[in-house]
C-alpha cells in the first residue's frame, strides 16, 4: 500500500483544488478535508456554525480565523488523520491560520504545501461556467454538464451554480485571495515547505505533477 501524506493545497478559486484533492486523497488513501465543504454542510444542516458562515460565504468574505482554526484543529484530532495523514483544501487561507496550523501540526509536521498555479484569466472563465452537485459536491461546467439534465452523474443530486459563483462574489473572493492567501506562498517558501505546480493541462497530468513533487521531496 502506498504511504499516506500530510499535504496542504493552495491555489486560486477555480484552480482545480477540489478536483485534484479528491484524486490525491484516493491516491494516498487519506481523507480530503475541505473547509469549504465543511462550511457548506453546516449551512445546509442549519447548525450554529452554518448560520454564522452563511452570509459571509455568499458575499465571498472569509469566515473569522478563530472559528476556522477551531474546526480544523478538531478535525485533525480524529483518528483517520492522525494515522495516515490528510489533504487539506481551503485551509490555511491567512497567515494567522498558517501560524495556528504550524502549532497544531508541531508533533506531525506537513510533508509539503503545493500551490496549484493557474492564471487569473483562466480561473475567471472556469468559475463563470462552474456548476456543482448540492449533495456530493461533484464539479461540472457548462462545457461538461452531467449526462442527464442537471442531475449529478455520481449521486443523482441537483447540479446548480454555487451561490458565491456570481460575478461580484467571484471578484471579491479573488481579491481576498490576493490580499490574504497569496502571502502564504512566500510564507511557506521561506520555510522551504512549498512546491509550485502548474495547474493547467489534463486532470491526470496535473495529479501526476503533484504526486511527482511530493515523491521528489520525500526522496530528497
Ligand atoms: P473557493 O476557494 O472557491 O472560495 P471554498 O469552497 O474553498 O471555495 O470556500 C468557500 C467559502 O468558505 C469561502 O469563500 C469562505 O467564505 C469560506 N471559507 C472556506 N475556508 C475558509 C478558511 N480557511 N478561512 C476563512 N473562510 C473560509
Amino acid at each position: 500500500m502506498t504511504s499516506g501524506v500530510r499535504l496542504v493545497v493552495l491555489g486560486r478559486q477555480g484552480a482545480g483544488k477540489g478536483t485534484q484533492c479528491v484524486r490525491l486523497s484516493r491516491h494516498y488513501v487519506v481523507p480530503h478535508i475541505s473547509t469549504g465543504d465543511m462550511l457548506r454542510a453546516a449551512v445546509k444542516a442549519e447548525t450554529e456554525l452554518g448560520r454564522k458562515a452563511s452570509e459571509l460565504m455568499s458575499a465571498g468574505d472569509l469566515v473569522p480565523d478563530d472559528i476556522m482554526v477551531g474546526i480544523v484543529e478538531e478535525r485533525l484530532g480524529d483518528d483517520d488523520t492522525t494515522h495516515r495523514g490528510y489533504i487539506l483544501d481551503g485551509f490555511p487561507r491567512t497567515v494567522t491560520q498558517a501560524d495556528a496550523l504550524a502549532q497544531i501540526t508541531a508533533a506531525r509536521p506537513l510533508d509539503l504545501v503545493v500551490d496549484l498555479d493557474v492564471p487569473v484569466d483562466i480561473v475567471l472563465a472556469r468559475l463563470a461556467s462552474r456548476r456543482v452537485c448540492v449533495d456530493c459536491g461533484s464539479n461540472y461546467s457548462l462545457e461538461a454538464p452531467p449526462r442527464y439534465g442537471w442531475s449529478c452523474d455520481n449521486c443523482g443530486g441537483e447540479v446548480i451554480q454555487r451561490q458565491d459563483d456570481t460575478p461580484a462574489a467571484i471578484k471579491h473572493r479573488l481579491d481576498e485571495y490576493e490580499h490574504k492567501t497569496a502571502p502564504l506562498i512566500e510564507w511557506y517558501s521561506d520555510r522551504d515547505m512549498l512546491e509550485v505546480v502548474d495547474g493547467q493541462g489534463k486532470l491526470d497530468e496535473v495529479t501526476q505533477r503533484v504526486v511527482a513533487s511530493i515523491e521528489s521531496r520525500r526522496s530528497a
